[in-house]
């Protein structure tokens, strides 16, 4: 199932940022020219408040961007939330959706997921779906079945747009800890991911997926070089320039 598939790295700021510090952050970034190659693409999804200042910013460079979260409803009695036809009016070409973060910090299900990805395909919007399991639950053995479970979830939504997300295993005891899985780790993983993804949709040798948890310009390589890894998404690393263009560089 190897094709060949553009790597993707995508900065995760999460609540990180102000408008001096982004303004900072991203001439660092274009003036270093990340490798936005055939080989590679760079996005950075951002707080949303920033959401317009950073798309003016990034307006006409090779740096895509994107919003870390979106709503499963249209419009409506949502306070403080934010439809992905808003998202879309200032050009948005991602979100993320499940992060690790908001699954367990405000209980996202796995059919809420699904719901936000299939309300950001609706707008044009290419969802970043993450998935991964906790240390219990990798301790017990159940890390396969978590980590299905919730792209199953998401594949039987979106049915034949599936093809058209992103998918980011994100091993919870990973993120922000300083200790990433290995490369064998992670592409054992991703390969079991692969072939689900290859089974529901047909598309296994087109979709990206991405790995995230303490990627750093360290140890970027050794993980983007495995046949199933397409790529990162970075959080900590992604605050700074000359961290997150290491990594950029280790995927072009
Ligand atoms: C993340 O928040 O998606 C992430 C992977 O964080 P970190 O790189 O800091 O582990």
């Amino acid at each position: 199932m190897r094709a060949v598939r553009h790597k993707l790295v995508v900065g995760n700021w999460k609540m990180h940022g102000s408008r001096a510090s982004n303004a900072d952050l991203l001439s660092a970034l274009l003036a270093a020219q990340p490798p936005v190659t055939d080989d590679a693409d760079v996005a950075v999804c951002v707080p949303a408040v920033y959401l317009q200042d950073v798309s003016a910013r990034l307006r006409g460079s090779a740096i895509a961007w994107g919003a870390q979260d979106v709503s499963a409803h249209d419009q409506g009695a949502y306070t403080g939330e934010i439809s992905a036809a808003m998202l879309a009016e200032f050009g948005c070409r991602y979100t993320i959706v499940g992060h690790s973060e908001r699954r367990t910090q405000h209980r996202e299900s796995d059919e809420l997921v699904a719901q936000k990805a299939q309300a950001a395909l609706a707008q044009g919007i290419t969802p970043i779906v993450c998935v991964g399991e906790s240390l219990a639950e990798r301790e017990a053995g159940q890390t396969e079945v978590v980590v299905k479970r919730q792209l199953s979830a998401v594949i039987h939504r979106l049915a034949h747009c599936a093809a058209e997300m992103v998918v980011a295993y994100e091993p919870v005891w990973a993120i922000g800890t300083g200790r990433n899985a290995t490369s064998e780790q992670a592409q054992g993983v991703h390969a079991v991911l692969r072939a689900q993804l290859h089974a529901a949709t047909g598309h296994g040798a087109t979709l990206k997926i991405l790995y995230g948890g303490s990627v750093k310009g360290s140890n970027a390589a050794a993980l983007f070089a495995q046949p199933d890894i397409d790529g990162g998404l970075i959080g900590g690393a992604s605050l700074n320039a000359a961290d997150f263009v290491a990594i950029c560089r280790a995927a072009g």
